[in-house]
């Protein structure tokens, strides 16, 4: 058996204090639950936990430095570092619109990446070189 994990429910406003213990056969015992919600959040939790990331990356000729980007769904956490890498490796350029999407399926986890700011292309540079 596992230490006993305190875990507090965010299904719902009330917000319940759980002990959630894993045993040797893999099974799990969930107490301090109000309802059905509550033992699976447990669970997941405690087996295979998972978190929405949000992030910044980079923008080439944007006039922002950076866009905003969301996960669409939450991720494994033990994936979160690798995310934030490929992430903080990333460019884009605008024009983007909220809801593109920068990475689909992230490492084979159904997950996408996608942003969450419409940023215009930058029209104060001048990219014409012969006008100038
Ligand atoms: S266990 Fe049920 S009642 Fe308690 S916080 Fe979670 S969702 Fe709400």
């Amino acid at each position: 058996m596992t230490v006993p994990k305190e875990i507090i429910c965010l299904g719902c406003p009330n917000g319940c204090h759980m002990t959630c213990e894993q045993h040797a056969d893999g099974s799990v015992t969930v107490t301090g639950h109000q309802c059905e919600r509550g033992e699976d959040y447990a669970s997941e939790e405690l087996l295979d936990p998972k978190r929405v990331v949000t992030a910044v990356v980079a923008l080439d000729d944007g006039p922002i430095p950076f866009a905003p980007v969301k996960t669409d769904k939450p991720i494994p956490v033990t994936k979160i570092h690798s995310l934030l890498k490929t992430l903080y490796r990333a460019r884009a350029t605008p024009p983007i619109r909220c809801g593109d999407m920068l990475i689909r399926d992230f490492s084979g986890t159904g997950v996408n990446v996608t942003f969450t700011r419409t940023i215009p292309a930058d029209t104060t540079k001048n990219n014409n070189p012969g006008s100038g």
